[in-house]
């Protein structure tokens, strides 16, 4: 199986807004997700992709510094997937995930999803043409990355928090971290996930389908408003 591999590209400060009309002239719903090096991104692809794929047509565009091992591990699920290396970049710029789009079949998606370099430092600065972001945090990342991070978990629509079945196990207060979130977002999702005993799997696949099928409503009720008015003759 030959997976794509794209590098960095040359900077585009309207790459953002390209993508985002890309997107949207392709029909097809973007999630970004943002999490720091191990709370379970690639994991969590894994997980849901099997739920999601027969009712949707999904691809992913996965990123690294300098490896190709998450694109790897989702190929095999029967999607298509497009491997980013940032060489060395502590994230994705839209221009990155512009330069991919040229290896994905747009035009037969629904969804697309990019799993983000792992770090939280500047993802949530940079747009990448996303409609919406998803954020991780995971029991074993400590409980400080709410505090550390806030424009990252703002900024999302839907928070996680990843390898739940270890609270309990490792220092970590969830009721802090539960009002942090709240304090910087008082409108995301908040939803628990392991991917090992698959708790919040199929809600966080419910949410994917649920926010491409509202996108797709709200855009064609868009489009018939604009539409002209029949004059009766
Ligand atoms: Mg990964
Ligand atoms: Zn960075």
């Amino acid at each position: 199986m030959t997976i794509p591999v794209v590098h960095q590209s040359p900077r585009n400060p309207r790459a953002a807004i390209e993508n985002r009309r890309t997107f949207d002239a392709a029909g097809v719903v973007c999630v970004n997700l943002t999490g720091a090096a191990g709370t379970g991104k690639t994991s969590l692809l894994e997980a849901i992709l099997p739920r999601i794929r027969d009712k949707l047509r999904v691809g992913v565009i996965t990123s690294d510094l300098a490896t190709t091992r998450d694109a790897q591990r989702l190929a095999p699920l029967g999607v298509p997937v497009v491997q980013l290396l940032t060489d060395g970049a502590c994230h994705l710029r839209a221009d990155h995930v512009r330069h991919a789009l040229a290896e994905m079949p747009l035009h037969e998606l629904e969804l697309l999803l990019i799993e983000n370099v792992g770090s939280l430092v500047c993802q949530a600065r940079n747009d990448l043409g996303e409609h919406a972001r998803v954020a991780l945090l995971s029991a074993t990342g400590g409980d400080g990355a709410a505090t550390k991070h806030p424009a990252a978990f703002a900024t999302a629509a839907l928070i996680l928090l990843t390898k739940c079945d270890l609270l309990g196990h490792v220092e970590f207060d969830v009721e802090q971290t539960l009002n942090r979130l709240r304090r910087v977002n008082p409108y995301a999702e908040i939803v628990y996930t392991d991917t090992r005993k698959r708790v919040g799997i199929d809600r966080v696949a419910g949410w994917l389908l649920g926010y491409v099928r509202a996108h797709h409503v709200e855009r064609t009720s868009r489009a018939r408003a604009s539409e002209p008015v029949p004059v009766p003759t």
